[in-house]
This record gives structure tokens, sequence and C-alpha cells, in this order.
């Protein structure tokens, strides 16, 4: 080879492999599997005596083998083909190729045994690549993430039954354009990274009502990886160190990643391995010799498949990183965690569609009520408190609704519904028949609103029984109509006031015991002013989005609970960080605390997300709903995946939740 050609493989080379690249020995290793083959690691560190911690590797057809930290094989549980594994604290998640399943089991540290906890074998469907697991920082919920050769990713909801067993159901299915074996889940950040075999590592939010579109860190041929992934791990010391380790098998190198820094790439050291196929990384001392927590890869050789072990120490020496914290903070969620006992049928249009709904409470029979609900491409469905859907009215893009009980029409005392048509930018009014529970429309002809774009709408019925409906624009436009009936039994409106804020508002109360007027404008604060019009338009922030970290743009719908004597609450739907807020009815509306909706395993009903209209009532729905209930939309509806839909969750277990 001549000096030119030389000098350009070289850089071909230099270009290929990181610039950063150390060699590091590992302290020691496990001995061979029993009967071949290594695809999966993990570490079940003891709380009690780190030194004692369990290595678990899958021997395939040996099952699950376990070593201690000196390599010597413990003991082993069979399992059909054990070929990948994962642990959180003492729960076993094992991928049973052979029966296409994922397999639990609980570890005793005193007895050195495995108990299989399955309540049911969680299938798959197919025979499976690779499993990791994630506990949610936000509800502790126990995801497992299964993977398969034809780009499947499935995430089940893992969850204890009533006899002290794990079930699981499928919440999310996220589909890759081809095969992935190689998965780990940050259970501090919610990170979910992804070794997709052609193309390259993938970052998913883990939580799965979260948006499905993955982030690319890193690409093969293109980027720093060569070939195929051969396992991912992540060492999580906080602010001080914080990584994600790629086995890039190709380049015989191990790729590290600045999780601190949008996983931007640090640099690559080397282990001797023949054939990395699986990693594991714990950033925690785990006895003397791995102060800061170990590296285990499998190595899938041909003769002595077995599992290495690196001191993540002696890898943050070599590549000159800081180690960070042996236990970084992460915050304890201060959030009350509630389930819905209802969803109801899906929506008839996918995307965005479902939005507010309101509770008609029946006059004599309160398990009649109903929840009217807005599609905002189609028109109003009123369902049943079981969530089956009545009745379908495809009037228009109705985009909120509210109700009011009592108004005069022909005679008699009607349930009036109002909602804000956005088809042909007016208000739409019906009536409720008690003993259909269906809606009538009542309105006077069309009623124009003389809006840009009719979109947040709420009803509001002074002490003099007068009835009002406001609307609002998205240019922060709000107005003020009258609601009257006319001598033919139709219903018009007549506008009294305009309001007008800085930017665009949607979700909206009126108080009709206190004439207070609540509006969320959306990227700003929750608003009170007051509901007569000729209060005029002097407001107060009773929450303002800059002060409040309970709060996350936008601040959608707004409800009350009311209780005797002006008191009760309201909420506001954090629609940023799918919560909801809740603050007191009365006095300077005090910040009571917040509260999130998550999935119900044994129901299979989801939780509930990126709320757009929500609605509260403490009247009596019958059996179970004596407390009343609130009424969410749920932006994302999961666990099967199906269009949007709205969710029920009984008051009751809400104001235990808060103690309110
Ligand atoms: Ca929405
Ligand atoms: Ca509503
Ligand atoms: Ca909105
Ligand atoms: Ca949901
Ligand atoms: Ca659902």
């Amino acid at each position: 080879m001549n000096r030119l050609k030389l000098a350009a493989s070289l850089l071909a080379l230099a270009a290929a492999t990181p610039a950063l690249s150390q060699t590091v020995a590992p302290i020691g290793a496990t001995v061979p599997t029993a009967q071949g083959g290594a695809n999966g690691v993990a570490l079940l560190r003891n709380p009690s005596d780190p030194a004692k911690s369990v290595i678990l590797a899958s021997g395939e057809l040996g099952g699950l083998e376990a070593y201690g930290l000196d390599g010597q094989r413990t003991g082993a549980t069979p399992g059909g083909e054990t070929y990948a594994v994962d642990v959180r604290d003492d729960l076993i998640a094992v991928l049973d190729r052979k029966e296409g399943r994922l397999r639990l089991s609980r570890y005793d540290f005193a007895s050195g045994k495995t108990t299989a906890i399955g309540a049911r074998p969680l299938t798959l469907g197919y025979a499976g690549e690779g499993v990791c697991l994630h506990r949610s920082a936000r509800d502790g919920a126990l995801y497992a993430f299964s993977l398969g050769g034809a780009g499947q990713l499935d995430q089940w909801l893992l969850y204890p039954t009533a006899d002290g067993k794990m079930d699981g159901r499928i919440v999310r299915r996220l589909t890759l354009s081809s095969e992935a074996k190689f998965c780990v889940a940050d259970d501090a950040s919610g990170a979910l990274y992804v070794a997709q075999e052609a193309v390259g590592v993938w970052r998913y939010d883990a939580d799965p009502e979260a948006e499905a579109v993955p982030t690319l860190i890193d690409a093969n041929r293109l980027g720093k990886i060569q070939g195929e992934v051969g396992g991912l791990a992540v060492f999580n010391g906080g602010k001080g160190g914080n990584y994600l380790v790629a086995a890039n098998v190709e380049a015989g190198a191990f790729n590290v990643y600045d999780r601190n820094a949008d996983d931007r790439f640090l640099g690559a050291f080397q282990v001797a391995i023949d054939s990395p196929s699986g990693l594991y990384g714990l950033r925690a001392p785990v006895g003397a010799s791995l102060p800061a927590g170990a590296l285990l890869i499998a190595d899938d050789r041909k003769q002595g498949a077995n599992s290495k072990i690196v001191s993540w120490a002696d890898v943050a020496a070599a590549l000159k990183l800081p180690v960070g914290e042996d236990a970084p903070a992460v915050a304890p969620s201060k959030l009350a965690l509630v389930q819905a006992s209802m969803e109801t049928t899906p929506v008839a249009n996918d995307g965005d569609a479902a939005d507010d709904p309101a509770i008609w409470v029946h006059p004599t029979d309160p398990a009649q009520s109903t929840i009217i609900g807005t599609n905002k491409k189609r028109g109003l469905m009123v369902y049943d408190l079981s969530g089956k859907l009545l009745q379908d009215l495809p009037d228009g893009k109705m985009n909120n609704v509210d109700v009011r009980h009592g108004f005069k029409l022909a005679g008699k005392s009607v349930a009036l519904v109002a909602a804000s048509d956005r088809t042909h930018k007016s208000i739409a009014l019906y009536t409720v028949d008690p003993a259909t529970r269906m809606l009538t429309s009542v309105a006077d002809g069309h009623i124009p609103t003389g809006l840009s774009d009719p979109y947040g709408l709420c009803m509001y019925q002074d002490r003099k029984g007068e009835t009002f409906v406001f609307i609002g624009d998205p240019d922060g436009l709000m107005r003020q109509w009258k609601l009257t009936a006319t001598a033919a039994g139709k219903v018009r409106a007549l506008p009294v006031r305009d309001l007008k804020f800085d930017t665009q508002t949607e979700g909206c109360v009126a108080d009709d015991e206190t004439g207070a007027l609540y509006v969320a404008e959306e990227d700003v604060a929750l608003w009170k002013l007051g509901a007569d019009a000729k209060t005029g338009s002097a407001k107060t922030a009773i929450a303002r989005i800059a002060d409040n970290p309970a709060l996350k743009d936008d601040l959608e719908g707004v409800a009350i609970y009311a209780q005797p004597k002006g008191k009760g609450y309201v909420i506001v739907s954090s629609q940023g960080n799918n919560t909801y807020a809740v603050f007191r009815r009365e006095g300077d509306n005090a910040y009571v605390g917040s509260f999130a909706v998550n999935a119900n395993g044994a129901s299979g009903i989801d939780g509930i997300s990126e709320t757009d209209g929500l609605e509260v009532t403490s009247a009596s729905l019958g059996a179970g709903l004596e407390g009343g209930a609130f009424v969410a939309q749920d932006g994302r509806n999961v666990s099967p995946p199906e269009n949007q839909n709205f969710k029920l969750v009984p008051w009751s277990v809400i104001a235990e939740k808060l103690k309110l």
C-alpha cells in the first residue's frame, strides 16, 4: 500500500470510528450459560446488601440463569426459550421466544428463589426479540415493552391482581418498519430508547398517552453506528452525568451519548467482546468492585457464551466523563391519581374531534342522566351513563356545549342546551326530552354570532332565572347573549355585552349562585369576572401559568363543583401536563391541588390526556355517583387505539384522593 492509499484508508477509518476510543477491561465475567447462547442480561440490585446483588441472564433453552457478582451460577429457572430479560425492583420480566410470551416473576434475595407471578400467560402473537420495563415516575404504573421481528413494539400495562399476581394488557402499539431487538427505558425521565436493526436508535416518550413520534438519536451508516446495535443501557447519574450506551457491534465499540444534552454523541470505548447481544446499565454502587455501578454485556459468542461485568467508574475514567450522582433526586409526584370508571363510545371522526362535554341531570331518576358531547368535526352526541351512544346529531362543527335547567319555554320548564357551531358561525340551541333523553333543536332560525369563529362556550342563569350564553373567538373576543323564548316556542338570542381578552380563550364557566364568570385564557391565566352584563370588564387572575408550576399551557375546560353556601371547587384542564387543577370556589379561589387520571388496568380504561373540555356536577347521578361526577374529553383514547372519547370519574374518588 502506498503512502497516499494508507492515509486515505486511515481517514476513512477515522470517519467511521468515533474519535474518543479507549479500551476498558471487564472486572469479571459469569461462567458460560449451561446450554449456550447469551442474548440478554440484567442486574437485580440487593437493596440491603448490594454486594450480594444478582446477575440474571437469558440462557435460551437453559432458562433464566442467576449468578453472584463473582460470576458463579447460583440457580436457573426453566421457561421455554429465555431470550431477553429486564428487572424493576424485585420484579423480573422474561421474553420466552418458544411460546411467544412474557413471563413475570419475583426474586427473593433471602432464599435466592424466583416465583412466577403471572396471573395468566401474556401472549405476544409473535416470537419476540426483546423486552424492557418502565416504571412511570408520574403515577408509578409499571409497563413492559415487547419487541418483535417484524417491527412490533407493544407497550403492556402490568398491574397487580387481587390475589397478589400480576396481569397485563397492551395499551399502545408502536410499529417500526423493520426488526427491533433492544430497548431500555429510563424511569426518571420517561425516555424509551429502541434500537432498530437496520436504522439506528430512536427515543420515544414512554408514557402511553404521549405523542408516538420518536426522535432519531443516531443512525446506521450516516451517523456514529456502523451496522446493527447490539444492546442499549442507561446510566442516570442525574445532572452530574446521565448517559446512554449503545453497542456499536461492527465497530467493536460502545457509543456513549449525553442524556443531559439531548443525547448528543460523546465518544466511545472498547471492551474485548466477541458478540455483544444485550446490555444492562445500573448507576448505583454494587459492592466495592463496582463503586459507580455496572455495565453488563451479554456476549453471545459461539463457544462459552457468558456475560461480562464492566465497572461504570472505569468507563467514566477512560472517557474522562463525570460519573454523576449515586441516587439522583427525583422529585416525588404530588399529584393525586384517580382512574376513570366509564368511557364513552369513541366519536365518529378520527384525529382531534371530541372536544367538550356537558352533563344533563335527569329530573327524577339520576341514573338516567346523560353526557352531551361535542364532535367538532361533526355535531353533538348524547351518551347514557354507561357510555352508550343514544343520539348522534350531525348538525355542524360543534365546539363547546353547556346546559341549564329551568328555562321557561311554551309554558313549561325545560333543560336548554347551547353549543357553538363553527360550521354556521352560529349558536345552536336544543331542549332535552326527559322521556327519550334526546335533543330537539329550538333555535329560532339561524342565530348568527358575528364572531370570526365561535369557539369556547358557557351558559349562565342569574338569580332572577334569566339565561345567558357566552361565546369566545380565537382572537380574545367574548360575546354575551340573553336567551329568550318566542311566542312560537323557539329560543332567540340578544347580544348584551362584549368582553375582550388579550389572547385566545376557550374554556369558561359561569357560577349561577355567586355570579362569577371564570374564563381560561389559554396561554396566560384563569380569570374571574362578573357574569352579569352590568358588572363591566374588570377581571382578576385566580391563577397564572407563569406563577403556578402545577399549570402548563394550554388552560382549557373549566367547571364548577357546587356545594351549598357558595362553597365548592373550580376545576381547570391544564392540558400541557395532562392534569386538572382544583381551586376553592369561595373567597380568593385558593389553589387546592391537582389530579391526573391514569390507566385502570383491571377494567382496561386508559388514562385521560390532552383534555380540551371537561364538566363536573355535584348532583347525584345514581348508584356509585351519589357525590356527582367529573367528565373529561380524552385526547388519546388508547388500549386499544380508537377515536377520541369522554371518560367519567366518580367525584367521590377525586375528593378522597385530594382530601377535599
Ligand atoms: Ca384537542
Ligand atoms: Ca361544556
Ligand atoms: Ca383550546
Ligand atoms: Ca387516554
Ligand atoms: Ca380507551
